[in-house]
Formats: structure tokens, C-alpha cells, sequence
């Protein structure tokens, strides 16, 4: 086996285990370090060149020492594999030939595949600065198909895919991928994900009329951030899907409460003023008529604020925007 010198850290690796790039000899370890601070251009530029060790045989692995190998198609092949490579039966030389073949692509795939990782990771990155989740999805996907060891690559795959179905209103679909990508969000953003994912349940619940579904949902995200209003107002949604549902005085009483208590609190990102009171219009409708009906149909039935309260408080303030057709507790900023 031959050695080969780093440029960059000046440590010895086998040869099989380096690179060219620029012209100067990389181990794994630098090359993915310069690689990921560099821009596509710049990869491209870098010609990058897989070195083959003509001592160790390319198909079974094994050391020739400094002896160096009769190469086929680029690849050193010891006697023993060259015989096996070329015995004259003719199917089986058509799988010798195919093995090889997987040979040969293997090897090159192996060792280039970290570098198309990580430009498959930059890509990701920029993909997420624009908001194209779509985008960022199908370059972890990427990342992770060409270097599997390395797990946060599928976790991201999955919490993009989850985050682009998310913002399709796919909620259904985009349940496993959240939970199956939470993982790989920071710590400080777990709990946003996680409401995310209890606003998929909730919607799918909604949709599939399973109101008990749909209340337990809400609870659930209530109990992640109870200083939001989102989760109060949620869960009176869902109390007066329940109360319209069944006629029961409690869930009433209960989603009173809870506009209540989201009156109280101060607004957040996810609940802005406006987005509350047009839920509350949406609750009350709920309460008085023990008819439910989606957040985009109430805003195609009422265009202009319904309740009273609102009426009385017009002609001082401009009116409030109307909530977009699509509006739900999650349609903040998408
Ligand atoms: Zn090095
Ligand atoms: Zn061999």
C-alpha cells in the first residue's frame, strides 16, 4: 500500500484515502472542511481527482505491498481477481463484467460522494435563506443518498419535505416527515416544530370531521406554549366545533373561557390582534349557529367582520384586513 501526505494537515493516509484538488493532495478530513466553506464555482474549479493506489487491488481490497497491479478499465486487479474477472463462460463472464462495472463505479462513487454531500448541503442551506423548502428537500435527499453515514442528512431531507407539504396545506402527508425530521431542528426551535406538527394533526382532524381528534390537538398545542394565544384560541375553535357538535352546555362555557383568557394575553407572531378577533367571529358564528364550517368558507360567506362588537368599533378604527381564504391558526406569514 502507498502512502500519500496531506497538504493541508501534512498526516499520512493511505493513498486510496486522498484526493486531488487544485492541484495539491487532500485528505478526507481537509478536503470536506475547504469543500464546505466553498461556493459551487469554486468546487467545480477545483478539478477534483480520485488517486488510485495501483498496490491494492481494486475489486477484493487486498494489499500487494509495492508491487503495483495490471490495471482493467483504471482499476488495479490482483491475478486472482483478473482470473475471475475473465473466465471464459460467457454468463459468467457478462456478471464479471458487471461486477467490475459496479467495481470501477463504486470506487469512484465512494470517494467523490462526500464532496457532492456537501455541495448537496450548501445548496440545502441557500435553498432554506429563500424560503424554497421544495428546494432544500430534494438537495438533503440528495446529501443524504450520497453519504448515508451521516443521519442529519435524512433527518433535514424529512423536516424539509415535512415543512414544504406543511405550506401546501398537505397536512396529512406532512405529519410522518415533521415528526420523522424534529430531530434534526435545533433545540430552541423543537418547540415551534412540534406546534407545527400539532396544527397538521388538528387540520387533518378538522377535515376528517373528528372533532374529538381535532380537541385533543388543540390541547396538545396549547400545553407547548401557554403564554400563546394561538393555543387558547385553538382550543376554543375546537369546543365550539364540539358544543355545535353535540349541544353540550360545558364545551360552551369552556370555549368562553378560553377567548377569555386569549384576550389577555399579548399577541404573538403566530395570533396577531387581527387574526384573534377574526377567530373569535369564527367561534361565536360557531356557538350561535352549532354550524362549523372552515376558516375559508366563513371569509367567502362574511368578507366584511360579522359580530356586532366589531360593527360598533368600525367607524373609529379602518377596517380590519380580511383574513386570508385560507386562514387557520397556522396561516401566519405563509
Ligand atoms: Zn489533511
Ligand atoms: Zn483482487
Amino acid at each position: 500500500m502507498k502512502q500519500s501526505t496531506c497538504s493541508q494537515c501534512r498526516r499520512t493516509f493511505p493513498l486510496n484515502d486522498t484526493i486531488e484538488a487544485f492541484g495539491v493532495i487532500y485528505c478526507d478530513p481537509c478536503a470536506r472542511a475547504r469543500f464546505s466553506k466553498m461556493s459551487d464555482i469554486e468546487i467545480e474549479s477545483a478539478n477534483v481527482v480520485k488517486r488510485v493506489d495501483p498496490t491494492v487491488c481494486g475489486r477484493c481490497r487486498a494489499d500487494f505491498g509495492d508491487q503495483e497491479l495490471e490495471t482493467i478499465k483504471g482499476t488495479p486487479i490482483c491475478e486472482s481477481c483478473a482470473f475471475a474477472l475473465r473466465r471464459p463462460f460467457p454468463l459468467k463472464l457478462k456478471i464479471a463484467a458487471a461486477v467490475l462495472a459496479i467495481v470501477v463505479v463504486g470506487t469512484y462513487v465512494r470517494n467523490f460522494r462526500f464532496i457532492y454531500g456537501y455541495i448537496q448541503y450548501k445548496s440545502a442551506n441557500r435553498a432554506i435563506e429563500r424560503g424554497d423548502f421544495e428546494r432544500a428537500a430534494s438537495a438533503f435527499e440528495s446529501a443524504a443518498w450520497n453519504v448515508p453515514e451521516d443521519a442529519r442528512f435524512d433527518q433535514s431531507a424529512k423536516l424539509y419535505r415535512g415543512v414544504a407539504l406543511y405550506l401546501q396545506k398537505r397536512m396529512k402527508e406532512a405529519i410522518p416527515f415533521l415528526k420523522a425530521g424534529l430531530i434534526a431542528e435545533a433545540p430552541e426551535n423543537q418547540p415551534t416544530l412540534a406546534a407545527v406538527i400539532e396544527i397538521c394533526e388538528m387540520l387533518d382532524a378538522f377535515d376528517n370531521k373528528d372533532y374529538d381528534q381535532y380537541l385533543k390537538s388543540a390541547l396538545s398545542l396549547e400545553n407547548i406554549d401557554r403564554n400563546d394565544p394561538l393555543g387558547a384560541i385553538s382550543v376554543a375553535l375546537a369546543l365550539a366545533a364540539k358544543f355545535a357538535q353535540t349541544g353540550e352546555e360545558r364545551f360552551k362555557t369552556e370555549a368562553l373561557e378560553r377567548i377569555a383568557r386569549a384576550q389577555k394575553l399579548p399577541p404573538s407572531n403566530a395570533m396577531p390582534k387581527d387574526q384573534l378577533e377574526a377567530f373569535e367571529d369564527q367561534i361565536m358564528y360557531r356557538i350561535e349557529t352549532r354550524e362549523i364550517i372552515s376558516p375559508k368558507e366563513f371569509a367567502r360567506r362574511f368578507p366584511a367582520r360579522r359580530s356586532r362588537r366589531d360593527r360598533s368599533t368600525e367607524a373609529q378604527s379602518p377596517p380590519a384586513p380580511i383574513p386570508n381564504p385560507d386562514s387557520r391558526p397556522d396561516s401566519k406569514g405563509h
